[in-house]
């Protein structure tokens, strides 16, 4: 039988392995199984030639009982209602398991930011906010960066928004420049708060960070980081680093200038030239000898043909959905730690939560407090799964860390409509 791909199935399949597993009311569950609100809007935006070109996009607001929808926005040609659907419930897990106060929610648009201008995308994200203003707000829904998307577009965003509502409202949308009071310490947060998990993650399996060995796969926002961080925080040595193009192996450690001169000549990491380095593919860096697996790119990544293959201890998912459901089962079956992408790229989303609380507060912090607070959160995040899953386990359940990270946000969600008279 073919594995299953599509997004928001699999997103409804990991809740009902939780649900089933945790006993969870079926009127919860079916609440909990499809999003509150879809909106697919259709905007026709004036392109440079001087034509005019729709563009499709969608809003989906999750799950809202525990506060206002948070999630970001994607630009990509092959965005769907379905992606969109599975991260806005991704997202209502992750925020409920980070314990901050929001719900989920997600946007898109299908178009190619590769092939327009800077005038033309501001034309887009403006009638973007136009489309949907009525549905956002900073107590209602608030939109944030993600696929190809950037603090410009999110300060044009809010501007727009401002001139709907007659009146500044920062709060809005977060990933904004800190010029318009957007948060030190955001551009680098989602990896920051994997390498908190990490490094909690290397206590429990007994890894010696100094000495560990990393591959990771991406080498965008979330990947480089993860790389320039690991080096910097535990001195870890990361011997592999791949992008769409292909990736590159080097037992004695990677160099960021090599990289980067590698990326300028080039496009791609592909192209580092060093005395060991040899050319890889992104299949191979998966199935390296490794201490630490970081695939850091897209979805579906490991998956029921490749999962055996994995030799890494832990596995820290920084992309959105890297691991298929089956896939998880034979990391789980084979003793890898495969820890959830919903706690492991949780940096972002609390870093968004910083800036939203500093916008309402009116009140701004520098980035060690910002830190601070970032650990404070994922590391609680990372032991409740940790003990979640050791309590089921007493039970006689078996269950995977990310299973236990569900039961933990599910329940939270439940108990809130269940406390609002929803079921
Ligand atoms: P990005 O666009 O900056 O970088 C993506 C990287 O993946 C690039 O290096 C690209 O070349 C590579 N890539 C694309 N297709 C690939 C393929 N088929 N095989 C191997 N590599 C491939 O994106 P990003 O912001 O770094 O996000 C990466 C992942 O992390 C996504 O799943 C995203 O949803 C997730 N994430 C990012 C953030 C964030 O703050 N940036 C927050 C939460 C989750």
């Amino acid at each position: 039988m073919v594995e299953e791909l599509n997004p928001f199935k699999i997103a409804q399949e990991q809740l009902d392995r939780a649900a089933q597993v945790m006993n969870l009311d079926k009127a919860a569950h079916q609440i909990l199984r499809e999003p509150r609100r879809t909106l697919v809007v259709n905007m026709p935006v004036r392109m440079r030639g001087g034509k005019v070109q729709t563009f499709t996009g969608f809003r989906v607001q999750y799950n809202d009982a525990r506060g206002p929808t948070k999630g970001g926005i994607r630009y990509h040609p092959a965005e769907s209602l379905d992606t969109v659907k599975a991260l806005a419930a991704w997202m209502t897990w992750k925020c409920s398991l980070a314990n901050i106060p929001f719900g989920g929610g997600k946007g898109g648009i299908i178009c190619d930011p590769k092939k327009m201008d800077d005038t033309e995308l501001e034309s887009l994200s403006r009638a973007y906010i136009r489309a949907i203003g009525t549905y956002i707000g900073d107590d209602r829904d608030i939109p944030a960066p993600d696929v190809y998307t950037t603090p410009q577009i999110m300060a044009w965003m809010m501007d727009e928004y401002a001139n709907i509502i007659r009146h500044n409202q920062f709060g809005v949308i977060t990933g904004k420049p800190v010029e318009v009071w957007g948060s030190e310490g955001r551009t680098d947060s989602t990896a920051m708060g994997a390498m908190f998990v990490m490094r909690e993650a290397a206590k429990l399996l007994k890894i010696d960070l100094k000495k560990a060995k990393i591959a990771v796969q991406g080498f965008g926002n979330a990947g480089m980081y993860a790389y320039t961080l690991s080096k910097k925080m535990f001195g870890s040595k990361v011997v592999a680093i791949s992008d769409s193009k292909g990736g590159i192996y080097d037992p004695d450690g990677l160099d960021i200038e090599k990289l980067e001169d590698a990326r300028k000549r080039t496009g791609s990491v592909d192209a580092y030239r060093g005395k060991n380095a040899k050319k890889i593919t992104n299949e191979q860096l998966l199935a390296l000898d490794v201490d630490i697996l970081i695939p850091a790119a897209i979805e579906n990544q490991v998956r029921k043909d490749n999962a055996g293959k994995v030799e890494a201890k832990l596995l820290l998912e920084l992309a959105n959905g890297p691991v298929t459901p089956e896939a998880d089962q034979i990391l789980h079956e084979n003793g890898v730690l495969d820890m959830p992408d919903f706690l492991v790229n949780s940096g972002g989303v609390i870093g968004s939560y910083f800036e939203w609380a500093q916008n309402l507060t009116q009140t701004y912090w520098k980035t060690p407090e910002f830190y601070a607070k970032l650990d404070e959160i994922i590391t609680k995040s990372f032991k409740d799964t940790v003990q979640t899953r050791k309590d089921y386990t007493g039970k006689g359940k078996k269950i995977t860390p990310r299973t236990a990270a569900y039961i933990i946000a599910v329940d939270r969600v439940a108990k809130a409509m269940k406390a609002r008279g929803w079921y």
